[in-house]
């Protein structure tokens, strides 16, 4: 009896494998990609809860933006020294072969580009990038820690000495005491200076949505890959697929708003799964 079932039903992942076999692949990642990479995904199944910061704190409340930045000049530092993981290394090594045609990714990491991927619409920004809110100048994050470190001597040192740095996937880390940190403003026009990346309540440039949406338009498959799609700015790319009716293939931890409109659903880690379609 048991065999004759094995003989009829596939499993997800070689289902997963015959979907993608021959076709060309758009990939949409979220923060299930990362964590392997020692990023914490705080929407995953054993993620503590964590609130994400909107943009309406960030503007609004110069104590909560203080408090951000103290945190941030700590945590950047450990975003910036992470290194991409078998998912991310797959993801590239498809595109070099052409499976993949690019990647839209909703982390801020950048390391589906460190990874060796081409063609990456960072969605929501990247860590690496500080925009003034008056006059639209960006500079490095490498530029700003400078200024902050020279505003604020002593202050990364002392938050060291703090046990348990918990690094969030906006780059943000837990730091005790932010009440005597000073924070800097755009050289330029003493504007408002924010990270370059898309927080709760602000919108996607439309120009990276558009090329984002170019990808899905040029791709056979939709793959998703460690995303339980709880933002409307990743699910809108699987209404695309649906709404040109080409196969949408979801690999997650857990459960993920576009299970519904899924050909495949693999319910497991995104390196091991990743790596297995690379054939790695
Ligand atoms: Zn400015």
């Amino acid at each position: 009896m048991f065999g004759t079932r094995e003989s009829t039903v596939t499993n997800p992942s070689e289902e997963l494998h015959a979907l993608v076999e021959g076709r060309r692949v758009a990939v949409l990642t979220g923060a299930g990609v990362s964590t392997d990479s020692g990023i914490p995904d705080y929407r995953g199944p054993d993620s503590p809860p964590r609130n994400p910061m909107t943009f309406q704190q960030f503007v609004g409340d110069p104590v909560f933006r203080q408090r951000y930045w103290a945190r941030n000049h700590i945590g950047w530092r450990h975003m910036d020294a992470a290194r991409p993981n078998a998912g991310h290394r797959a993801v590239a090594s498809l595109e070099r072969k052409g499976t993949v045609l690019g990647v839209i990714t909703q982390n801020v990491d950048l390391l589906h580009t460190k990874a060796g991927s081409r063609r990456v619409i960072d969605l929501h920004g990247s860590y690496a990038q500080v925009r003034c809110l008056t006059c639209e100048n960006r500079i490095s994050r490498f530029t700003l820690h400078e200024r902050l470190s020279a505003a604020n001597p002593g202050f990364a040192e002392r938050a060291h000495n703090v046990t348990g740095l918990e690094v969030a996937p906006d780059a943000d880390a837990v730091v005790t005491d932010t009440s005597d940190f000073v924070v800097v403003d755009c050289d330029r026009c003493g504007g408002m200076l924010k990270p370059d990346i898309v927080y709760f309540g602000e919108i996607v440039p439309r120009s990276r949505v558009d090329a984002a949406f170019e990808l899905v338009d040029e791709a056979d498959v939709l793959l998703v890959a460690g995303s339980s799609l709880a933002v409307q700015s990743g699910l809108r790319f699987v209404r695309r697929a649906v709404a040109r009716d080409i196969p949408v293939a979801i690999v997650n931890r857990g459960p993920s708003r576009g299970d519904t409109h899924a050909t495949v659903k693999v319910d497991a880690g995104t390196s091991e799964m990743l790596g297995a379609l690379a054939g790695s």
